[in-house]
């Protein structure tokens, strides 16, 4: 089995910091895994399973061993005359997975085009964009429980899926390796969520009246590519914070200072509010010193120019959360993993 020794992980992150671990290995199979987790030279270190690198910033070297999921294979496991149940190995990229559900045709996850990452850490967070998350089409997923190796399926309500949030982000975080994903999807016809977003006035801009979940999936590709920094080109985990659930008082104080604050309606008399925006009125967008930032087009997102440090953005984001509650009053969360 092959590993790397004193690996660099920068190739491994999409915040493209430049940290090393103890050890890096890669698995493609349940059988594999068992192997490596069975390894002298593994099971005494600290692990930290990977996907794509893109919900994670490292703040410093890993003391451990850092294990790659490189299970592959999408197949359909059921189907009946409105849904089909469609499985992904946790080491398929979710985009490629997205992609190849929009080409068969299959809706309920066009929304969620060209997220970056693997399909095994989509349920972690519970993976959202343009009004969809996956807890809308999850079925269930299967994990290995490290403690013992015990094979586990999890249904919906197991997850306890939330906001950017599941039971594997909470109590289960670091106990479990998620290993496949099933999602039940549409068959044609299907109801779009055209309405999150620009994707209406994108699919205007390209003059479809009667648009196709390929439509759909091309438009939300179209408007994150015009928002969003490519991780190939300037470093970033996407949106670092998550908007804040705050109580409908403070919104509405936030609202007679600023009439133009961006905020929703999330039950229970409370309103979410857009962090970008916070984030943007504390002066924050475009913010560069040395190598680390936030981005110019999106205060949300904080990047790296080059060679900045995961402590230097992980201090940023300290100053970020700080001047938003000495400003607003509103405490930040961060929706990144900070190891
Ligand atoms: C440009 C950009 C845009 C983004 N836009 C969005 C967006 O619109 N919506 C959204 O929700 N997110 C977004 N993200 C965040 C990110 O893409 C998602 O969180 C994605 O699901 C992370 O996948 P990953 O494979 O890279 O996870 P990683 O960063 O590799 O891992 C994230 C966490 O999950 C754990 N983990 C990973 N795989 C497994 C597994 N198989 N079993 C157990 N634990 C595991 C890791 O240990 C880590 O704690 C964006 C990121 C970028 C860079």
């Amino acid at each position: 089995m092959p590993f790397t020794f004193n690996a660099d992980l920068r190739p491994f992150n999409t915040f493209g910091i430049s940290v090393k671990a103890k050890l890096l290995a890669r698995f493609d199979s349940v059988e594999q895994l068992r192997a490596l987790l069975a390894d002298a030279r593994v099971n005494e270190l600290p692990r930290l399973f990977l996907g794509g690198g893109s919900n994670v910033l490292f703040t410093q070297d890993w003391q451990g061993v850092v294990l790659l999921n490189e299970i592959s294979g999408m197949e359909v496991v059921k189907e009946d005359e409105h849904h089909v149940w469609v499985s992904a190995g946790a080491g398929e990229w979710w985009h490629n997975f997205v992609v190849h559900c929009v080409d068969h045709g299959w809706g309920g996850i066009e929304n969620l085009s060209l997220i970056p990452g693997k399909v095994g850490a989509a349920p972690m967070q519970n993976i959202g964009a343009y009004g969809v998350e996956i807890k809308d089409t999850f079925h269930s997923l299967d994990a290995m429980r490290i403690s013992d190796g015990e094979l586990i399926t999890f249904d919906r309500e197991a997850c306890r899926f939330g906001y950017r949030e599941s039971f594997f982000k909470r109590e289960g975080k670091d106990r479990f390796v998620i290993l496949r994903v099933t999602f039940r999807l549409h068959k044609a016809p299907h109801a779009l969520h055209t309405s999150y977003g620009n994707i209406q006035q994108e699919l205007e801009r390209q003059r479809i009246t009667g648009p196709t979940i390929k439509d759909v999936s091309n438009a939300v590709i179209a408007i994150r590519r015009s928002k969003l920094p490519d991780p190939a080109v300037l470093g970033n985990a996407g949106s670092f914070f998550k908007n804040p659930v705050v109580p409908g008082a403070l919104a509405r104080n936030i609202a007679l200072e600023h009439p133009d604050v961006v905020a929703y309606p999330a039950g229970h008399g409370e309103m979410k509010l857009a962090a970008g925006w916070l984030i943007e009125k504390a002066g924050w967008k475009g913010f560069r010193a040395n190598d680390h930032g936030v981005h110019d087009k999106q205060a949300l997102v904080l990047v790296n120019h080059g060679n900045a440090t995961g402590q230097a953005i992980f201090e940023l984001s300290e100053q970020v959360l700080q001047s938003v509650k000495e400003r607003f009053g509103v405490e930040l969360e961060r929706e990144v993993n900070i190891l």
